[in-house]
């Protein structure tokens, strides 16, 4: 069991939990991620890490209300228990100087950019990020991020915040003007699909972090598999970090799309 210290709505959908795991936060680092279980029989979210205090105890998630398990663990409060807080599980990102890096975030996937970005800026390394939403009511920690990067761009589809468009416009603006040693993107895999087709171009070293269908998060069930140059890779034991050229996209976005009809259900049987 651990305690929800801490609880806060960053968007309607998007909520922040700060939990009282001391041992997980003594262990963890950037890139990695939990698996949370609700109550004895809930289903098992996998959350990447979004920060954690080692001193305090204390690991951040962020999740995006989106099915069943999410909902119902948005609706827990400060002072609540969750029944199981297992990791850090997965593979760290490569902690050194790399030099300039570009730290992309889409959405949701700003929460897990933000470690990294920190890590690495702690490290000496220069970081510019670009932090893309929807819309300026689904954008969050434009502030924590500003406190990790030497530059920080700013994007909604709808241009209702910072510059209209995709966080790939101002990545191909940045590439034409500087000098990159890395990229790194997380958000939807529509997203990181278009920033590893960009910087492929230009020859651009790139990791992505994925977020595939996971039951146990360990290596042994197989439900998270996929297609890295040509090999097939398990994310939770291999990743989540992988070398965003190589990865099959396309055959990730149809096995994402596998149980959509059932998690509909869910939810709809939930809120019923
Ligand atoms: P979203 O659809 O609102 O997109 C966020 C931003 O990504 C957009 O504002 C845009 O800048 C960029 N983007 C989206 N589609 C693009 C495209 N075709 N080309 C270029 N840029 C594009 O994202 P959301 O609803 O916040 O994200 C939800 C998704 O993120 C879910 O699928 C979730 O599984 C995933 N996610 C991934 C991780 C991870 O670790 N990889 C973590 C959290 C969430």
């Amino acid at each position: 069991m651990v305690k929800i210290i801490k609880k806060e709505v960053l968007t309607p959908q998007i909520k922040l939990m700060v939990i009282d795991a001391p041992r997980v936060a003594r262990h963890a680092k950037a890139g990695q991620f939990v698996i949370v279980r609700i109550n004895e029989e809930g289903e098992r979210i996998p959350l990447t890490i979004a920060d954690f205090d080692s001193e305090k105890g204390t690991v951040s998630i962020i999740f995006q209300e989106v099915g069943k398990s999410t909902i119902q663990l948005g609706e827990l409060n400060e002072g609540d228990h969750i029944t199981d807080f297992v990791g850090p599980l997965g593979k760290e990102i490569e902690e050194k100087n790399f030099g300039h890096v570009v730290c992309v975030g889409g959405g949701v996937g700003i929460a897990p950019i933000y470690p990294k970005a920190k890590v690495l800026k702690k490290l000496g390394n220069r970081i510019t990020s670009i932090i893309g939403a929807r819309s300026s009511d689904l954008l969050f920690w434009e502030d924590r991020m500003q406190s990790v990067s030497d530059a920080l761009y700013v994007t909604t589809d709808d241009g209702s915040y910072g510059e209209k468009g995709f966080v790939t416009s101002v990545l191909d603006r940045v590439i034409q003007k500087e000098k990159i040693d890395l990229v790194i993107a997380v958000g939807p895999l529509m997203m990181m699909k278009m920033v590893s087709l960009l910087t492929k171009k230009y020859e651009l070293p790139t990791l992505v972090s994925l977020n595939p269908i996971m039951v146990d998060g360990t290596g042994m069930c197989g439900c998270c598999r996929v297609t890295v140059g040509k090999e097939c890779k398990f994310t939770c034991v291999d990743g989540p970090v992988f070398d965003g050229h190589s990865v099959d996209y396309d055959e990730l976005l149809a096995r994402q799309r596998n149980y959509l009809e059932e998690e509909k259900r869910a939810v709809e049987n939930w809120l019923m």
